[in-house]
């Protein structure tokens, strides 16, 4: 745990006990801050209080004599509405801050020289996150990784000069990072996502770009126009930055990922890094772009290109995420469960041909009508819970369809077909463009139960 002094001596309140929540107050506990938790949910103020957390109802508290509100990054900064507590926060004056800012200013305190990379962008978070985590470990570096993705921050070791803070940051963890000052920050992209809570694309753009302004190293995607004008900006300002692309944008000093292969730019120079053809775990310009980025995180060390090349290689991918779960003959078998819109789906069908495509489940606004270009990809669909029918109809005719209702009955049937066909590389491809939640609690678990169709498949005799 990061024992949290910065507030030594305080009153905190913190509202919201879910994971990092608990640990925030602890850590808080910990430093010697006086500290009033609250949640709405009992179950989660009775683990607090069994924990030895003060539990105070914060609807009735003076206010005034906080030095800060603590916020737990799922309840609303601003929209749709400030919640409750925000409102009372800044009734009187205090701050609202959440668990990032808390690490940003104990490590100003205690290390300030302590490497910290944190990461964020709309998509490709989580895997860069892995895939920098795995190439510092490779260096031999000791990593502490967490934030968003896994272990809340605060319940990692202190930050200090003899290991690496390697952050995922969500755009919530950021707007209540006031300071957020990593060594190093990577913005992978920015699309439209998460409206409800920031209001308009230029304000969530605003809050992502809070990730890298203050970073010694700025690591920016140039693919999309958001993430461009940052970098305009940062460059404008004379601020250490790499730019990164996949998608041919113009780089004049960072690294390009073009015809699968990773390069470092320098004006009109250009050099290999690494070929990226054949490491399952980076299939796709999409992962070249999050290869892009965690190689150039590592742009301080100097690393050579071998080495760097060496280290994707042995990249051992995240789970749920285009994911390979093995072959029974030339079948393959992919779980792309995280592929919960049809944004991430997309990225899916571009990373492979000949696909037996296993989707559906709760539809999200627009369905699968953007991935239509793609159609011809696929062989055949085998649907799955709610969305079915109006999938099919997207569909149309495009390519034959299974109504299979679950996954107990896609996957054999996927693979049977699959194994008959006389198609080169078939794949047997879960990439639902669908929310879980009408059979699953969440993606995790429809993955989980996936890869258990498919490995039992593949190991039956
Ligand atoms: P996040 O943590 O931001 O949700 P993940 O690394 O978990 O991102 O990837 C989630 C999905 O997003 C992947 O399955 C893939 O479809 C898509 N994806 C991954 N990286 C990128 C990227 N750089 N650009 C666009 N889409 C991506």
């Amino acid at each position: 745990m990061t024992p949290v002094t910065v507030f030594a001596g305080q009153s905190v309140a913190v509202f919201g006990l879910g994971g990092s929540g608990f640990v925030t107050a602890q850590a808080l506990v910990a430093g010697g801050a006086h500290v009033n938790v609250w949640d709405d949910n009992e179950h989660a103020r009775e683990k607090a209080r069994a924990a030895g957390l003060r539990i105070e109802n914060l609807a009735g508290a003076d206010w005034r004599s906080f030095s800060a509100l603590v916020l737990s990054p799922g309840v609303p900064l601003t929209h749709p509405a400030p919640h409750w507590t925000v409102l009372k926060a800044k009734e009187a004056g205090i701050e609202v801050i959440g668990d990032i800012e808390l690490f940003c200013r104990e490590r100003r305190r205690i290390a300030p020289g302590a490497p910290f990379v944190a990461i964020t962008g709309t998509n490709g978070k989580s895997t860069t996150t892995a895939l920098v985590a795995h190439l510092f470990r490779t260096f031999g570096f000791p990593v502490e990784v967490g934030g968003n993705i896994g272990t809340p921050i605060l319940a990692l070791a202190p930050p200090d000069e003899s290991r690496v803070h390697i952050i995922e940051c969500s755009s919530y963890q950021i707007d209540l990072a006031p300071s957020l000052d990593p060594s190093v920050g990577i913005l992978l992209n920015v699309t439209p996502d998460h409206l409800d809570r920031h209001g308009t694309m230029e304000n969530y753009a605003a809050i992502k770009a809070r990730l890298v302004h203050a970073a010694d190293l700025a690591v920016v995607g140039v693919d999309d126009a958001f993430t461009r004008a940052i970098a305009a900006e940062l460059r404008g300002a004379g601020r250490n930055l790499t730019e990164i692309s996949a998608a041919g944008a113009a780089v004049d000093d960072g690294i390009v990922f073009e015809d699968g292969r990773l390069y470092r730019r320098a004006g009109a120079s250009s050099a290999l890094i690494a070929d990226l053809a054949g490491i399952a775990s980076l299939r796709g310009a999409h992962n070249g772009q999050n290869a892009a980025a965690a190689v150039a995180a590592l742009g301080p060390l100097g690393l050579d290109s071998a080495r760097v090349a060496k280290g994707l290689a042995s990249f051992p991918g995240l789970a749920h995420r285009l994911e390979e779960v093995g072959r029974r003959g030339k079948v393959l078998f992919v779980n792309d469960s995280k592929a919960t819109n049809a944004d991430a789906a997309e990225k899916a069908l571009l990373s492979f041909k000949n696909i037996f495509w296993i989707l559906g489940g709760r539809a999200k606004q627009g369905g699968i009508e953007p991935l239509r270009p793609l159609f011809d990809r696929i062989v055949k669909a085998y649907l799955i819970g709610e969305a079915s029918e109006a999938f099919a109809k997207t569909i149309g005719g495009a390519f034959p369809v299974a109504f299979c209702e679950t996954l107990e009955s896609a996957v054999p049937k996927a693979a049977i077909d699959a194994g008959a066909s006389a198609i080169p590389d078939p794949v047997v491809l879960l990439s639902p463009a669908c929310a879980s939640f009408d059979h699953f609690p969440d993606f995790e678990k429809r993955g989980d139960r996936f890869r258990d169709l498919a490995k039992a498949l593949i190991e039956a005799p």
